[in-house]
Order: structure tokens, then sequence, then C-alpha cells
């Protein structure tokens, strides 16, 4: 099944990152936070290759509205018709899918978000559901890694959500104010360290991005935080694999 929506408009909210809010007509359309779908320009759209896969970075209870933001990666085409379509262009959603999803049931209260760059989009949802229920039954931690703050997607959110108590946030800068002999890595490791101790053992962690970067923090939780596989839940944005 396909929906069709309207967007709405598309615009910078980072450095090199779009956001694009759309409207869909059909109510029979749904969605749960941390969910992605198919986007695609319709097949009269003059583009070779016209559809990608999104995560919605909007709460199941904006819509009508559904948002989707991205990194616009130099040479995709599909980007660059994206950032220039003028409000109104009719795209195409395929069904919501994917589980990488909160827990429903009883679990643990602790969870932490690890989002590698545009991987905050999936978390961006959970957590602005979240907010808007009484009694949220989970306390979250959010770690976010960027090269600098210009880049990092949907600042100010973060800083609100840190503000007014919804999340416990950490911002990883990889390329900011790094001292002479220190490394990215080591950025990682120790905003991990610190995030997994304030979380406590036996949190779930849930982590998004390019899989580059969903990788990296998989191995070092393995490897050098001891962490379970079973506390692990991965959502890899393949398609970021090519560059
Ligand atoms: C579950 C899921 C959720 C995602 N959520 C987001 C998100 O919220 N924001 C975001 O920016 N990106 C997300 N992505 C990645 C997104 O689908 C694109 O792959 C990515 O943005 C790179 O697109 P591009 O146009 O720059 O790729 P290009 O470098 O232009 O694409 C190069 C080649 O890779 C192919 N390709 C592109 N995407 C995929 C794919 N997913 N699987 C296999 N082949 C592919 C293209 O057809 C093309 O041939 C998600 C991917 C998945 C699987």
């Amino acid at each position: 099944m396909e929906y069709s929506a309207r967007l709405l408009r598309a615009a910078p909210i980072a450095a090199g990152t779009l956001r694009a809010d759309m409207e869909i007509a059909d109510p029979a359309f749904t969605f749960e936070a941390g969910q992605s779908s198919l986007f695609s320009f319709p097949a009269d759209f003059p583009l070779a290759d016209r559809s990608r896969i999104f995560s919605f970075c909007s709460a199941p209870g904006e819509l009508p509205s559904v948002s989707i933001a991205t990194r616009l990666t130099p040479g995709s085409d599909f980007k660059e018709a994206l950032s220039k379509a003028p409000p109104g262009q009719i795209f195409l959603i395929g069904e919501p899918s994917g589980d990488f999803v909160l827990p429903r049931g009883k679990g643990p209260k602790n969870v932490v978000l690890l989002a590698g760059g545009i991987g905050i989009t999936p978390f961006r949802s959970m957590i602005r559901s979240l907010r808007n229920q009484k009694e949220s039954p989970f306390r979250i931690f959010l770690m976010t890694v960027n090269r600098t703050g210009e880049e990092t997607p949907f600042l100010t959110e973060c800083q609100e959500w840190e503000r007014d108590g919804s999340v416990e946030w950490l911002p990883v800068l990889t390329k900011e104010g790094i001292p002479p002999g220190g490394s990215r890595q080591e950025r990682i490791y120790e905003g991990l360290a610190r995030i997994l101790e304030r979380a406590g053992e036996g949190s779930l962690l849930y982590l998004a991005g390019p899989p580059a970067m969903v990788d990296a923090f998989h191995q070092s939780l393995l490897g050098q935080f001891l962490v379970e596989e079973a506390r692990i839940k991965s959502e890899m944005f393949y398609g970021y694999l090519s560059r």
C-alpha cells in the first residue's frame, strides 16, 4: 500500500542537513515512533532513482503531518531533487515498517539512545512521542555524535529536552575542541563511558545512523564495555555505505 503525501516545506536544519515536512491525506495512515518508510517521487518524475528509505522524525501524534530529515550527500540526485522540491510536490509513502521501537510491555526503565549524526531521526520521533504522554514509562539518555555543533541536527530541540528534563543529553563533538593528541575514537569512548555510567546496568541501548557509526558503537559496547548483545538494538541507515 502506498500513501500520497504533499510536501509542506523542505528547509535546512543544520549544516548540510535538510528536513522535509509533508501532509498525508489518508486517515488510515499510521506508524510507530522509530519506524521508517520508502519515500518516492511519483512515477512520472524525471529522476532515474526515485526512492529512498527514511525514518520518521515526527511523532505519530503529529499526523496528518510527517517529517523526515537527511544529510545532503553531494552527488545524490534524489536529495538534490528533494532539496529543490516546491511546496505541493507529491510523494508516495510506503507502508511503515521496522521493529526499531521502544518496548511495549514491561521492561527496563532506563533507555540509552545513541545517535550517529543523522541517526537522531527515529529518536526524535520516540522522544516527541513520549513528551506527549502524561507520564513517560522510560528515563531517556540521549548521546548524539556529530563533528561540530553546526552539523548537529535538531540541536536546539536537544537543548530544550535537556532543559525540561525529558532526556539526559550528552552531545559528543568529534571535531571541535579536541586537545592535541586526542582522537575521535577517544571522544566517543569517553561519551559511551559517561552515558553508560549514568544509565546503569540493565539499561537498553538503541543505536542508529550510518552503518560505519552504528558498527563502531556496537563493537565498542561489546568489546570495551562488555555489554550483552541482548541489550542492544540497532538501526543501520544502509545506503550511506556506498560513500
Ligand atoms: C531503515 C532505514 C532508515 C533510514 N533512515 C534514514 C533517515 O532518517 N535519514 C537519512 O538521511 N537516511 C536514512 N536512511 C538511509 C537512506 O535510505 C539513504 O540510503 C541515505 O540517505 C543515502 O542516500 P543517498 O541518496 O545519499 O545515496 P546515494 O549515495 O545517492 O546512493 C547510492 C546508491 O545506493 C543505493 N541506495 C540508497 N539507499 C539505499 C538503501 N537504503 N538500501 C540499498 N541501497 C540504497 C541507491 O539506489 C544508489 O544506487 C535509512 C535507511 C534505512 C535502511
